[in-house]
């Protein structure tokens, strides 16, 4: 029975493996996700398999409690997960993730008291929790403790931020200050643990570092939340790993190394997408959300254009750039921008699409709306292979994009964006920018783009404003 629960887990591990790596393709995207949820299924029944359970010991009772816990927490995930709004797909992802480096944390905490109770009566002249849980599965339960804690209450910030329950950001006075005392003090109690079999430590261990992810995630905001959540996706797999060994669980390790390997990849990536330090993003307290009068050129006025004229300026353009972004998904305008495309290109107007690594509001947000809209991916390009192509661009069509549009981030060093590259839209010979007023993109900064001489301003919802281009293209015949 052994070989067979052993056997299963690998297979498990496996597919979570193939899964991820079709993931990394928006072709086998769907696939990855599915061979990935089998690997969970297979790892979740073999559970119910281990000889503890088949010889029906101490655990029966707690099997009925596991089984109502799946139940709700699958049905939940599955209720939630169908009527997600594509728009509300990152801060899902951040309760997810939270739950995930809760779990963990949550395993660590019954193995520490197990040990605490065992090490306390002096069983087996065992006297700390070291002792009772050997060296190494105590360091790695401990470690796995503190990541999931802060991942868990970190998640939950971040969160209740982008779901706007809580303002966006607030520095505390002396903010880093405090974090610094309150990491130290976490370690310190992390360390007693392993020295001890105090009940108390245990408990206010769990506390500080409850605290910590609190106050390590309530000054992070705006712009430099997507790197947060990639990187709390990447301490919950470390803390499943951590987790699994203690567990002796090969599925739990391996999956959590490939969540944890995958998920420091894409915080680099995106960190480097925005130009930042991951250390950056965490003690810099940027990205705040206020809205900031920016330096050069948005002082301006925006000129506005019709969807007539701008139809008639596409439709004799020898080549169109499209930069979707986050009002795109809003309006759910992605079909509309795809009927516009088709028109376009039969009437010989090359058109391509322009995406910018953290547009819209989750990694690969716009490859997936344009993807369900039917876009081929040979017409979607990333910023690094666009960006010169614009200087040979006779109209870039801004639909719903604007933080990754703003030139402030090269030209202001007083902007809050500075340093991120951006798509160059204003290097095409017009732009053509369709949102629904003045308002400011994520970051909360003005967007001088809107201002420029080569620029006009299509306001409307994008779906309204989609159909009436593919109007307007339409009557030109
Ligand atoms: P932005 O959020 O900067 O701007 C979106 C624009 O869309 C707004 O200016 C808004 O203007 C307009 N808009 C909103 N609704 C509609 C609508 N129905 N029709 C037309 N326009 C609309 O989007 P970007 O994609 O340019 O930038 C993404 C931002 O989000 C970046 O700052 C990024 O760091 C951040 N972020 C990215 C994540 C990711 O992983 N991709 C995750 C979390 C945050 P108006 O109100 O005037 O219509």
């Amino acid at each position: 029975m052994e070989t067979i629960i052993q056997a299963s887990y690998l297979i498990a591990a496996a597919l979570f493996i193939l899964g991820l790596k079709q993931m990394s393709s928006p072709v086998t995207a769907r696939r990855g996700i599915l061979w990935a949820g089998a690997g969970m299924v297979l790892a979740t029944l073999v559970t119910f398999m281990t000889p503890e359970i088949l010889a029906g010991e101490q655990v029966n009772s707690n099997i009925l409690l596991i089984i109502v816990a799946i139940a709700l927490g699958g049905g939940y995930a599955w209720y939630s997960g169908k009527k997600v709004a594509m728009t509300d797909m990152p801060q899902m992802i951040a309760m997810y993730n939270g739950m995930g480096g809760g779990a963990a944390a949550a395993i660590a905490a019954v193995e520490l008291l197990k040990a605490s109770t065992e090490a306390s009566n002096d069983l087996s002249g065992a006297t700390t929790v070291a002792n009772v849980l050997g060296t190494d599965v105590a360091i790695l339960g401990i470690l796995g403790a503190i990541i999931g804690t802060i991942s868990f209450s970190g998640s939950i910030i971040a969160w209740a931020k982008l779901d706007g329950r809580l303002n966006r950001s607030k520095l505390l006075p002396k903010q880093h200050l405090v974090n610094a005392v309150l990491a130290i003090a976490t370690v310190g109690f992390a360390a007693a643990i392993y020295f001890s079999a105090d009940i108390n430590t245990i408990i206010i261990f769990y506390a500080l570092a409850l605290v910590l992810g609190i106050f390590i995630t309530v000054p992070v905001g705006g712009a430099d939340m997507p790197v947060i959540i990639s990187l709390f996706n990447a301490l919950t797999g470390l803390a499943v790993g951590f987790e699994g060994y203690v567990l002796g669980n090969a599925a739990m390790i391996i999956a959590g190394i490939v969540v944890g390997s995958a998920g420091s990849l894409l915080t680099q990536l995106m960190a480097k997408a925005m130009n930042r330090s991951v250390a950056n993003v965490f003690f810099a307290g940027v990205g705040t959300g206020d809205v900031v009068a920016s330096g050069d050129g948005t002082e301006g006025v925006m000129k506005e254009i019709q969807a007539q004229d701008a139809g008639i300026l596409m439709s004799f353009a020898s080549q169109v750039v499209i930069i979707p972004g986050y009002g795109m998904a809003v309006a759910q305008a992605q079909h509309k921008i795809w009927e516009l495309t088709q028109i376009l290109t039969e009437k010989g107007v090359s058109v391509k699409f322009a995406i910018h690594p953290v547009a819209g509001r989750m990694p690969g947000h716009m490859n997936v709306l344009l993807a369900e809209a039917g876009v081929p991916y040979d017409m979607i390009y990333d910023m690094d292979d666009i960006n010169a192509d614009f200087k040979n661009t006779t109209v870039a069509l801004v639909i719903g994009a604007n933080d990754v549009v703003n030139p402030s981030a090269k030209n202001d060093t007083s902007s809050p964006l500075y340093g991120m590259p951006i798509l160059d839209a204003m290097n095409a010979d017009n732009v053509i920018v369709i949102k629904r007023g003045r308002g400011a993109g994520f970051s909360g900064v003005e967007n001088p783009l809107f201002f420029a001489d080569n620029t006009k301003m299509l306001f409307g919802d994008g779906q309204k404003a989609a159909s009436a281009l593919i109007q307007a293209v339409k009557e030109l015949g």
